[in-house]
């Protein structure tokens, strides 16, 4: 991509300028602190600005510094992040605080290697980091990045490739700024992928402030570009929840310590769409006799790689199983971090 270099480098002060004219004020960017940065960043991914501001917020207030998340309990961790979703990301953010602290002095690193070598953070949350907040010369590509320079570069690699953005990554750093440039050029390549070339669908063109360095625009295929691979299709997955109660309180389970939501709690539940007879073999091993169970709406919940369809059961039991947790509606809601997959049946009890 060495012939892009010179594109992208007369690009990037007017880039620089729309944005630092045009920025929102997000909470992260007005006080862009490496911990603030690291914390945002690991919030944003696969969630949307607006969603992430309250746990932002709320999220500082409980754990202001990198020492006080590395000493948070795991339970009130998953809390605070209950309704991101990807909950490793909150319990990676804590195993690297705890390393920040043991082995960095609790000062988040500067160094884009150092950066990596922390649990959770790769290529993108590092370059985002000392960009940002140290004013290095590293880019940070996501999906957002690779978009825009496939279309100002007119490239029709496909980005769904490691060697894309490798390519990316080189092709920027030859030509990042330092300082106060490095994190409006990071912030505003984000931004202007955010919010002019947008994706799904046209990018808007018309209101671009680096529309005159761009190839696909003077070459009339930015409908075209970027490039991408079909995915793999999800695989469906069919699942039976139980709101299994007796006095009053509810059964919840923690789900296993590690794969899909680890160590987070739920409502029993089990594979596949069991009839009401298969459901009462079903509770008997987990020594349960129902009283009444009644049908509910059916749910669905769909992760990256996986789309559960769940069908739910009202289970009224006379005696409590020790297999289970039992709590009452208020302390589910207050206390314990149920996962999104869940959320149809949590808003039943
Ligand atoms: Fe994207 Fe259009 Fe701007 Fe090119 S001119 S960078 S396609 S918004």
């Amino acid at each position: 991509m060495n012939r892009e270099i010179g594109r992208l480098a007369a690009m990037i002060p007017h880039l620089c300028l729309w944005y630092e004219t045009n920025r929102k004020p997000l909470p992260w960017r007005t006080d862009a602190t490496p911990y603030h940065v690291w914390l945002s960043e690991i919030m944003l991914q696969q969630t949307r600005i607006e969603a992430v501001i309250p746990y932002y917020n709320r999220f500082l207030v409980e754990l202001p510094t990198v020492k006080s998340l590395s000493e948070v309990d795991d339970d009130r961790l998953m809390k605070l992040w209950q309704g991101l979703g990807y909950y490793s990301r909150a319990r990676n953010l804590k195993k690297a605080a705890v390393v920040i602290v043991e082995r960095f002095n609790g000062e988040i690193p500067s160094d884009v290697d150092a950066l990596r070598s922390l649990p959770g953070i790769g290529d993108y949350t590092a370059g985002a980091i000392a960009s940002i907040a140290y004013g290095k010369p590293q880019p940070a590509v996501d999906g957002n990045v690779l978009r825009v320079v496939m279309r100002l570069c007119a490239r029709y690699d496909d980005i769904l490739l490691p060697a894309t953005k490798k390519a990316v990554s080189h092709v920027l750093q030859a030509v990042y700024p330092s300082g106060h440039d490095a994190k409006l050029l990071t912030e505003g390549l984000m931004e202007l992928g955010e919010t002019v070339c947008v994706p799904n669908g046209a990018p808007r063109c018309e209101e671009c402030p680096v529309r005159e360095f761009c190839q696909a625009y003077a070459n009339g295929v930015t409908d075209q570009l970027p490039i991408r691979s079909a995915k793999k299709e999800r695989r469906t997955e069919n699942r039976t929840v139980m709101l299994l109660s007796c006095n009053g309180k509810y059964a919840l389970s923690k789900r296993p310590p590690k794969g899909l939501l680890a160590s987070l709690w739920q409502f029993p539940n089990t594979d596949g769409h069991l009839t009401q007879g298969e459901l009462k073999e079903y509770l008997s091993t987990v020594g349960i006799t129902p009283v009444t169970i009644e049908k509910t709406e059916s749910a669905k919940h769909i992760f990256s790689h996986v789309e559960w369809h769940m069908n739910g059961y009202r289970v009224v039991s006379d005696a409590q199983s020790d297999r289970f947790v039992w709590a009452e509606p208020a302390e589910i809601h207050d206390e314990y971090a149920i996962p999104t997959a869940f959320q149809y049946f949590k808003s039943l009890l």
